[in-house]
């Protein structure tokens, strides 16, 4: 497992502050071959201006999807539930408004950059297409870019500019793939497993990168990953989603110290402890996740859950705050766990 150096920032004062981005029970479906897909079942997150916060989960949860939603890039199925941001519903607004949000307002960084930037056209050109797409000229839209090459690292930025993706290195290339998602200085970046390729000294400054300009432009960061220690260095507050469904939601202080949900609980007794401290039980979850075609009854969470009861099975628990909790969570038995948070006996 990897980690970030940093420690988190303090969350910031979220009551008085309206979301940036406010999901609300969003769901996907759409037919297969094999039946019925529900890639989504009721994903709800919120995240306000500025704020880093961390989507986590085994893969195969639904993570990426729910960026791909956010952005109205998944191209079937059905979509459902709310996507504020901003105050606009992006379930409703017109494609080309949608066009508009994505690069200018959304940014969106890919886990394998390769395959997200064009071989055959320099990279300069591809982070400078951006601007040019919104009317800036070229001479303008070029400085920019070299601007943006530089501020994320790019050595010999000048002469780089002209060069093309494969003659990057991995880490590089990522490096290329933020300053093509900030060119259009969003207010949001949906980063999806950004440094998973990566080696854990190159991804560490990536995250670093990350999050220096993210400080400095007052950014908002959805970082999609499945390792609990970038999410314990990067992330203020945390969605743990399983399933296809928010799971657990809290801030990362909260994640590593009153988990309350048995899912999140067994993703964090199953890794050594970020703190380097081995814990004296190294469990792991039982089982794999459920293929989203076949989803069981009630919990999805059930035929791997030591706490499971007969009403688990049969009915899908409700997302919310138990009259004894700090956060929310979809579980049955989220008021008994809350007596003893982060305790899995
Ligand atoms: Fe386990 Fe039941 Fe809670 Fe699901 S609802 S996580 S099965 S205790």
């Amino acid at each position: 497992m990897s980690t970030v150096m940093r420690s988190p920032a303090p969350v910031r004062g979220q009551e008085s502050e309206e979301p940036l981005l406010d999901v609300q029970d969003l769901t996907l479906q759409f037919h297969a071959r094999h039946g019925l897909v529900r890639a989504l079942n009721g994903v709800n997150l919120t995240v306000r201006a500025g704020e880093r916060v961390g989507i986590v989960g085994e893969s195969g949860s639904g993570k990426s999807v729910t960026a791909l939603s956010i952005l109205r890039l998944v191209r079937a199925g059905r979509i459902a539930g709310e996507i504020r941001f901003a105050g606009e519903n992006l379930l409703t607004v017109p494609e080309a408004r949608m066009r508009q949000i994505r690069g200018k307002e959304i940014g969106y960084i890919f886990q394998d950059p390769l395959s997200a930037l064009n071989p055959v056209r320099s990279v300069g050109d591809q982070i400078s297409e951006v601007l040019r797409l919104r009317g800036v000229r070229k001479a303008e839209a070029r400085r920019r870019t070299l601007d943006m090459l530089q501020r994320v690292g790019i050595k010999d930025a000048g002469r780089r500019i002209d060069d093309y993706p494969h003659q990057f290195s991995g880490g590089m290339r990522q490096r290329v793939m933020i300053a093509m998602a900030l060119i259009g200085e969003p207010r949001l970046v949906l980063a999806d497993e950004p440094t998973t390729a990566l080696d854990v000294r190159v991804q560490a400054q990536v995250l670093d990168l990350l999050w220096d300009l993210a400080d400095e432009r007052d950014l908002a960061v959805v970082l999609i990953t499945h390792d609990l220690g970038i999410v314990a260095g990067f992330a203020e507050r945390v969605v743990v989603m399983y399933a296809g469904k928010a799971m657990e939601e809290c801030s990362t202080d909260e994640l590593f110290r009153a988990s309350i949900h048995p899912y999140t609980l067994g993703l964090l007794h199953s890794l050594p402890r970020v703190d380097g401290e081995v814990p004296e039980k190294l469990m792991t979850i039982g089982g794999s996740p459920p293929s989203p075609s076949a989803l069981p009854s009630g919990c999805p969470f059930h035929p791997r859950c030591r706490y499971a009861l007969d009403r688990c099975r049969e009915q899908v628990p409700a997302f919310v705050t138990p009259p004894n909790g700090s956060h929310p969570s979809a579980c049955h038995r989220a008021e008994v766990l809350a007596q003893s948070p982060g305790v899995l006996q």
